[in-house]
């Protein structure tokens, strides 16, 4: 077997420990049927699995609990209620006595209510596809007699390596970060949101290796890097020294750069830039904060969602902003609404549209549902009073979709002052650029929004129709094309016209030689991942902006992204020259994927 597995560098990092290897897949079921006189035995059968896998759900339920809240472990709780659901079992003990095997008798109620729930009119039950499967696997597994593959009974300090096909969100919220040092999955991408989970979390990862878990057996050891995308098993001596030698030469580096990072964010020729952090999760704001941020550029809420069988209320939701505000004392903190929907559907749900990334996702399912919404709004209104708290609404296409958010913040309003609350009612509202619809007709938005966000992520998938999240189309996903550059440009000369502020958010703000493209466009604030953050600010602040301005004009004018790269390195490297040889050495195409990176780059 082929030792090393190269996939997508996903959350940087390098760990070393046994394979644990999830294979959280729906189990081949044979159609079987057992004579009369073997009826009694499988329905005893089907009730012990029933009884086991319930009773291993309310261990889940309960480690669950333990490491990550009561609120992550309801979605274990909604899965017994559904395993003991009445009409279920009375199904399946149905097609038992018509002499239907006992797994054979489950799979078919399975199959039929993950197609009913699927094609209902109701989003919460579209959303329990994905319990089901859950729950399909599980009691399947015990049926047939397969081995135990649950992710939760790794005694704690086992330092594993999770390998799994894919991370679903109710797998996320069983990952006990104290039993598991790195993750590989055989889907996914450095953009796709088990990636940006991972970085949030300190995680290594890497994704996209295709078919680790069926060349795997389980019983190996390994070494991740997550830098550079690749997974070594069964290593030598030599080569783990090798791994953990980069390790610490890469930690050395690091906290030479973090030392820097209290410098001002500026230019060669100190012009000023504002260079802001991505925080995912509320737990990693204070961390975050100390990384020489000038604030938060985007925090993404859906993740205080994630895995979760009902929304936070407003309270639980205002204490989650008011800890990123609070950690950034005054800083800019940039709280984008819920993206819910995409590759992120939370308690649960597996995507239960066609089309997902083109579907009811985002601003359109909380316009859609003013409710929640509500809920959200209220929750930021009342963090706003404790910092400067500005809001950005994902996935905008229209300005009408700006005018019903202001309609609603009204409605926030005037129910927190009836309430009497603490508040703040004037809070900057901003729409994140990252469909070409926004970008072509970024001007429509000038006087209705008060700053721009450009999220790359999305705005390349959309534009190069390349899903950010597949595998098999990484190496398209390349922000430095035409036509993403030609867009980005657009939008700053529409913000520059109408007086707004033009940030990007997406990942490649996060790689320097990305950075200094967009700066050669006209950007001057970045929100990047807080590990990125130090060495950017240290090439941003070695390089002028006429250079950055002649490499984007350069990108611009040639046909392909790889030509653009080609001419951007050599002129990132001519322009940073000042820099130490370790440092400059980081630009090297194999060294950038140190950091999170968008696509091939
Ligand atoms: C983006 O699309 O670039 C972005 C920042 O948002 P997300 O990655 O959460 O979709
Ligand atoms: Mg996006």
């Amino acid at each position: 077997m082929e030792r090393v597995l190269r996939g997508l560098p996903a959350s940087p990092g390098i760990c070393a420990g046994p394979v644990h290897l999830l294979r959280w897949e729906v189990p081949e079921v044979e159609p079987r049927l057992v004579r009369d006189d073997e009826v009694a035995a499988e329905l005893a059968r089907w009730r012990t699995a029933l009884d086991a896998a319930r009773a291993r759900l309310r261990l889940v339920r309960e480690r669950t609990a333990q490491h990550a809240g009561e609120a992550e472990a309801m979605i274990f709780e909604v899965q017994l209620e559904m395993l003991g659901d009445t009409s279920l079992v009375g199904e399946v003990e149905g097609f038992i006595r018509e002499r239907r095997a006992a797994e054979h008798a489950f799979d078919l109620v399975m199959l039929e209510w993950k197609r009913r729930f699927d094609r209902s009119p109701n989003p919460m039950l579209r959303e329990r596809v994905g319990d089901l499967t859950d729950l399909q696997i599980r009691v399947l597994s015990l049926l047939l007699g397969l081995p135990d593959r649950d992710p939760v009974v790794l005694p704690k300090g086992t330092q594993a390596i999770l390998v799994t096909h894919d991370l679903t969100p109710s797998l996320t919220v069983q990952l006990d970060r104290e039993a598991i040092a790195g993750l590989a999955t055989d889907e996914g991408t450095s953009t796709s949101h088990v990636a940006i989970l991972a970085r949030s979390l300190g995680i290594p990862a890497v994704v996209g290796l295709r078919d680790a878990t069926s060349r795997l057996a389980g019983t190996e050891r390994a070494v991740l890097d997550g830098a550079r995308g690749v997974l070594v098993v069964n290593p030598s001596d030599e080569e783990v020294a090798g791994f953990l030698r980069r390790a610490e030469e890469t930690a050395v580096l690091e906290a030479e750069l973090r030392a820097q990072a209290q410098l001002p964010s500026t230019l060669a020729d100190g012009e000023a830039m504002q260079l802001r952090v991505n925080v995912d999760i509320p737990e990693e704001s204070e961390l975050a904060a100390h990384s020489g941020a000038d604030g938060v550029g985007l925090m993404r809420t859906e993740f205080i969602v994630l895995g979760r069988a009902q929304m936070p209320d407003e309270d639980e939701q205002y204490r989650a902003y008011r800890r990123v505000v609070e950690a950034f004392g005054g800083k800019p903190v940039v709280i984008r609404t819920f993206d819910i929907g995409g590759d992120k559907l939370p308690v649960g749900g597996f995507p239960s549209e066609p089309n997902p990334f083109l579907g009811w996702r985002a601003i359109r399912m909380c316009l859609d549902q003013p409710e929640l919404f509500g809920v959200q709004l209220r929750a930021l209104l009342r963090a706003a009073a404790h910092g400067d708290v500005r809001l950005l609404l994902p996935l905008v296409v229209s300005v009408d979709e700006v005018r019903e958010v202001r309609a609603l913040l009204g409605d926030a309003v005037r129910v927190l002052q009836a309430r009497g609350a603490n508040f703040r009612a004037a809070v900057p509202l901003g729409v994140m650029i990252e469909t070409p619809a926004a970008a072509v007709a970024a001007d429509t938005f000038v006087q209705d929004a008060d700053f721009f966000s450009i999220g790359t992520n999305d705005l390349v998938q959309y534009t190069l129709a390349v899903d950010r999240g597949n595998v098999n189309l990484a190496d398209r996903f390349t922000p430095l094309h035409p036509a993403v550059l030609r867009l980005i440009r657009q939008t700053v000369q529409a913000g520059a016209r109408g007086g707004l502020e033009v940030s990007v958010c997406g990942e490649m703000g996060s790689n320097p030689l990305m950075a200094f493209v967009l700066v050669g466009l006209g950007i001057r604030t970045l929100s990047v991942s807080p590990r990125a953050l130090p060495f950017l600010k240290r090439v941003l602040r070695a390089v002028p902006a006429s250079a950055a301005r002649e490499a984007a004009e350069a990108a611009c004018a040639v046909g392909t992204a790889a030509e653009a790269e080609r001419i951007v390195r050599r002129q990132l490297r001519a322009a940073a020259r000042e820099l130490p040889a370790a440092e400059l050495g980081l630009l090297d195409p194999d060294q950038l994927d140190m950091f999170p990176r968008p696509g091939s780059i």
